[in-house]
């Protein structure tokens, strides 16, 4: 695994790159808006392709890269589930797993330090955000912090990985980089407590100040969606209200998420599974999706979670030439709301 911690100075703020050398995909765990070129400059020097792009939660002291990253690459964005951010590709809950070729990350909600906070492992090291840091532990003072839920994240689920792991936390600011749960069990004074409550007088009297960016940070990070959509995109966005009460014999639903994500919330009945990743090559002269929209049988609606990769994916169909396609705005997230009937998929797909 290509591994590589980043760091950003003005918030103290670590980012951590994953990488697969076999076929070159990487992840980006937090990565930090003004650090956007640098991290892009990184990934081409290494010869890899940014896949995923993941915040831990909704920092207050840091604008996210997530928006600038798939605007730049179309990467996928993740967050968790209990994040109020307006838009990301993919939402994930505790016992989901972030993918990309060789490389898996379990995802453990960790709420305290916000209501919005998770850790993601591997086998031998643990993203704890701002759950864990370095001899020291998130501040739960804002943004749905809870003494308790803290608490509860800390010794009953990060605490209780293997000691050998490593920590790699969201912040530092000594200049530690790396720890481990052995280490931060033994010498992190925060967690010298013998009860909650112990642990709330802690943090109720740490007196911080505000984040500096704070006011500006958090209202941004809220809003990484598109900025605009092109007026093509807009036009060949079809809404869940309209469509599905609609004779759809017409249409062929193509569903771009991964099996979990198929697996976890359902498929649209009748749709066939094109995961996003594999898009590109299907829009290309010869391609699947390229032949259908050739033989004008059907329209092609792609669909997506929460409609980004299904409007990323119709720009790149677009730029292949490819005409008779939409997207499903909102995708099933917005199709369920709307009282759309969502299946298992029948059979697992082969890949995504
Ligand atoms: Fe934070």
């Amino acid at each position: 695994m290509i591994f590589r911690q980043l760091f950003d100075s003005v918030s103290s703020t670590y980012t951590y790159l994953l990488g697969s050398r076999q076929g070159g995909e990487a992840l980006l765990i937090d990565p930090v808006l003004e650090k956007t070129d640098h991290y892009l400059r990184l990934l081409s020097e290494l010869d890899l392709t940014l896949v995923k792009a993941i915040d831990t939660h909704v920092h207050a002291d840091h604008i996210t890269a997530l928006g600038a990253l798939r605007d730049k690459t179309h990467c996928v964005t993740v967050m968790g589930k209990k994040s109020e951010v307006d838009m990301v590709s993919m939402r994930v809950d505790e016992g989901d797993t972030i993918d990309i070729e060789t490389i898996s990350l379990n995802v453990l909600y960790t709420p305290g330090h916000t209501d919005d906070s998770y850790s993601f492992y591997m086998s031998d090291r643990v993203f704890t955000g701002d759950a864990l840091l370095i001899r020291g532990t998130g501040r739960t003072d804002f943004q749905g912090g809870n003494n308790s839920q803290a608490y509860d994240s800390l010794f009953k689920k990060i605490l209780k990985l293997p000691k050998e792991m490593f920590v790699y936390p969201g912040h530092d600011y000594k200049g530690d980089t790396v720890s481990t749960i052995a280490e931060e069990i033994s010498f992190n004074p925060r967690l010298k407590v013998h009860s909650e409550i112990d642990y709330a007088n802690i943090m109720n009297n740490l007196n911080l100040p505000d984040p500096k960016k704070m006011d500006v940070a958090v209202p941004a990070n809220l809003k990484i969606g598109f900025n605009s959509v092109t007026q093509e995109i807009e036009e060949a966005t079809i809404k869940a209200e309209d469509i599905i009460n609609a004779s759809l014999n017409k249409i062929l639903f193509v569903d771009l998420r991964e099996n979990t994500e198929r697996i976890r919330d359902g498929v649209i009945p009748g749709s066939v599974h094109l995961p996003y990743k594999s898009l590109s090559e299907n829009v290309q002269p010869g391609g699947l999706l390229s032949a259908i929209s050739e033989s004008q049988e059907k329209q092609i609606l792609l669909y997506c979670a929460f409609g980004e990769r299904s409007a990323l994916g119709l720009q790149g169909a677009f730029n292949s030439g490819i005409k008779n396609i939409f997207h499903l705005g909102g995708g099933i997230s917005a199709w369920v709301q709307a009282g759309g009937v969502a299946v298992k998929p029948n059979k697992p797909a082969t890949q995504g």
